[in-house]
């Protein structure tokens, strides 16, 4: 019998997978030695029973090693990354990154595509007309030497073991098991080689994993994976009960941003950028007060370092400096139903649903980067009847589909407002914020 059947072999039959026999998959997964099917029944094994922290580690260092490793902190000192888990309206990554680079601290981060209900940085990002995201290292440490700023998709090199995984996992229902998830996000983080991470890892209806003992385990283990691996790591579990900030879309997200490095965007969202920058400047030894991230906002430095960057990657200057992007032309008002207060909003429905609209990534059809929610409401705020919760831009009309997307949100006599951040991870373990 072979290796893989003696390990799987094993696995049924109630063994714990130990770190050889991780790496041996991955090493099989990358060099095509394991079939398919046997790549699914390690999955599943995984999924099942999980891993402990040296086979989580394991499987974190087999996947880099699968690919290249930049190491550019070695030549970038305090080279920061971030990381979320997405969500609904989640703009940070795109404040974040100027933000800090406006203040001195480089940033170079590798971002990914939106997953169901939720919209990924890249394809907000390139809802800017030229913008580009494939860059191999030199050109990656340009932008870092000229800018401060990096912002790629990984390359086909950087971690090429995740990619086959993930295309499995995605076809055998084990995309949600917290060694697998921590695996793969670290893997292609760990590559580019930043100093130090931020990760905003999400709770509530509208986070990838909703649930909030499941969130706080993914946040303990990514962090204590980068710690044995040598790299600081902080993270944050923050609120998605509700779209972040008042923007959900593409291009609305954009436009979210510019307000927001305008020193005028909407108040979770900025709060929810300066700390996380705050954060990775700290977690990255170079730290930047709270006062000297919200004056980089303020006075304009924070833009001029987005507009730079993002000629830089090829972004069309022009298109930006339109004051109204091109939103979806077909707009339908969302009102509360009744008087009383805003209590729930199904945010992974919205997601879903926008998504449907061709907001989002639910199939092979292109996204339309001009569907988007203006959301005017905010849990627990008092609402009058017919009161305007949001707005939806839509490229077509559809009245089931706009009473759907009403739907979510819920008008009752009580309701609370959520804290925007429900616990900090750092490199000593859990603390209160
Ligand atoms: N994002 C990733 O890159 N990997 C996962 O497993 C989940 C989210």
């Amino acid at each position: 019998m072979t290796a893989p059947f003696h390990i799987l072999d094993r696995l049924r039959g109630g063994g714990f997978l130990r770190p050889a026999e991780v790496r041996e998959a991955v090493a099989g997964a990358a060099d095509g030695t394991w079939s398919d099917a046997q790549l699914g029944a390690f999955l599943m094994g995984v999924a099942i029973r999980g891993l402990d922290a040296a086979a989580t580690r394991a499987l974190t260092v087999a996947m880099l090693e699968s690919g290249e490793q930049w190491d550019l902190a070695a030549e970038v000192p305090h080279l920061a990354d971030k990381h979320s888990t997405g969500g609904v309206g989640d703009t940070v990554s795109l404040v974040l990154g100027p933000l800090l680079a406006a203040c001195g601290v480089p940033v170079v981060m590798l971002t990914g595509r939106g997953l169901g209900h939720t919209m990924g940085t890249a394809d907000k990002l390139e809802a800017i007309p030229g913008l580009r995201l494939g860059f191999d290292r030199a050109s990656v440490r340009r932008l870092l030497d000229e800018h401060r700023l990096a912002i790629l998709t990984p390359t086909p090199a950087i971690a090429p073991a995740d990619r086959r995984l993930y295309a499995l996992r995605d076809h055998t229902a084990t995309i949600r098991s917290i060694p697998l998830i921590t695996g793969s996000i670290l893997s292609k983080k760990l590559a580019t080689g930043a100093a130090g991470l931020v990760f905003d890892v999400k709770t509530g209806d509208g986070a990838f994993l909703p649930d909030a003992a499941e969130s706080r385990a993914l946040a303990e283990n990514l962090v204590a994976t980068a710690a044995t691996m040598g790299r600081s790591a902080v993270a944050l579990l923050t609120d998605m009960s509700q779209p972040l900030g008042e923007w959900v879309g593409h291009t609305a997200e954009v436009r979210a941003t510019l307000e927001c490095l305008e020193g005028a965007g909407a108040p979770d969202l900025v709060s929810l950028s300066v700390l996380q920058a705050r954060e990775a400047s700290l977690v990255v030894g170079q730290p930047v007060e709270e006062a000297a991230l919200r004056a980089a906002l303020a006075d304009g430095r924070a833009r001029e370092c987005f507009l730079r960057w993002a000629a830089a990657q090829g972004g069309d200057l022009r298109w930006l400096a339109a004051p109204r992007f091109d939103l979806a032309p077909v707009e339908a008002v969302l009102e509360a139903p009744r008087s009383g207060v805003l209590s729930r909003v199904h945010t992974r429905r919205l997601g879903l649903l926008l998504a449907e609209a061709g907001g989002g990534r639910l199939g092979p059809e292109p996204i339309d980067p001009g569907v988007a929610l203006h959301y005017r409401g905010r849990l627990g705020r008092p609402v009058e009847r017919g009161e305007e919760l949001g707005r939806l831009y839509l490229r077509s009309e559809d009245e089931e589909l706009v009473d759907r997307i009403a739907s979510c949100f819920l008008v009752e006599e009580h309701g609370e407002a959520p804290p925007l951040v429900h616990g900090r991870v750092g490199p000593d373990g859990p603390s209160s914020t």
